[in-house]
């Protein structure tokens, strides 16, 4: 569904020119739950702005369904980015709105009616989990409850794949699988393709099939996760989950 092909992006700085992703190619096939995992600063979430377009790649192109994403024009770009949901570590909320108004609020801007994008954000407020929070805003939700709210927002609008960028970062162990399993739900449910970015092991092993491994900028291994995690075979996968050899 997602096809990055050789993926170049650098920053000017006063410094000169810095690299933040190397020659990135990768495929993330409709349904699946995929991960991407790397230190901090590896260039991950500049990964994840590329592939919704919000950072121009320097080299290289992204498809999204076979369409270029630096071929298409301005409303079909902002179409394919509706078709991708985003949620982030801090949640990214409106704390000046309810969490039924958080949820409305992608759909406002879509145009859709004030009725029906309330009806439409209830049913997804009860899809995760918090058919009684509607009215509650940001500070009166724990953090898990604050990132289900996002991830019904980030749903409003069907989208086929859901980005999710270091999600479980701020929260527990135990809220962390709560929430993992959720987007487990969604998948199986909805048919909405995950992509997980994340620098735990943990979260990877806990709902994804393939996973790539960032390092230095530059894809080190891709492949299913067992087989990575048991026997990674590049020395960026084996200094990442063996530090110690
Ligand atoms: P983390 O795990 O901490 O979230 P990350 O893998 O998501 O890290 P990025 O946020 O993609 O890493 O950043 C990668 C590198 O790119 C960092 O060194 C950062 O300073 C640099 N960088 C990101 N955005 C810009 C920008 N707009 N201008 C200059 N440098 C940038
Ligand atoms: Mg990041």
């Amino acid at each position: 569904i997602i096809r990055i092909e050789g993926l170049g992006k650098s920053f000017p700085t006063s410094g000169g020119v810095v690299k933040v992703l190397d020659d990135i190619s990768l495929e993330i096939r409709r349904g699946e739950i995929f991960g991407i995992i790397g230190m901090s600063g590896a260039g991950k979430s500049t990964l994840v702005r590329c592939i919704n377009f919000l950072e121009q790649p320097t080299t290289g192109a992204i498809y999204f369904d076979g369409r270029d994403l630096s071929r298409l024009s301005l409303p079909e770009l902002y179409r394919v980015r509706r078709s991708m949901g985003m949620i982030f570590q801090q949640f990214n909320l409106l704390m000046q709105r309810n969490a039924l108004q958080n949820v409305c609020f992608p759909l406002e801007i879509a145009g859709v009616k004030k009725a029906e994008a309330a009806e439409k954000a209830k049913k997804l407020l009860d899809l995760v989990g918090l058919p009684d929070k509607a009215k509650a805003y940001p500070s009166q939700l724990s953090g898990g409850q604050r990132q289900r709210v996002a991830i019904a927002r980030a749903l409003a609008t069907d989208p086929q794949v859901l980005l999710c960028d270091e999600a479980t970062s701020a929260l527990d162990p135990s809220t962390t699988r709560g929430v993992l399993e959720l987007l487990r739900d969604i998948n199986r449910r909805l048919g909405v393709t995950i992509v997980v970015i994340t620098h735990e092991m943990g979260v990877i092993e806990g709902i994804c099939r393939r996973v790539a491994i960032i390092d230095e900028h530059r894809i080190a291994e891709i492949g299913n996760v067992d087989e990575v995690f048991l026997r990674p075979k590049s020395a960026a996968a084996k200094r990442m989950f063996y530090p110690d050899g």
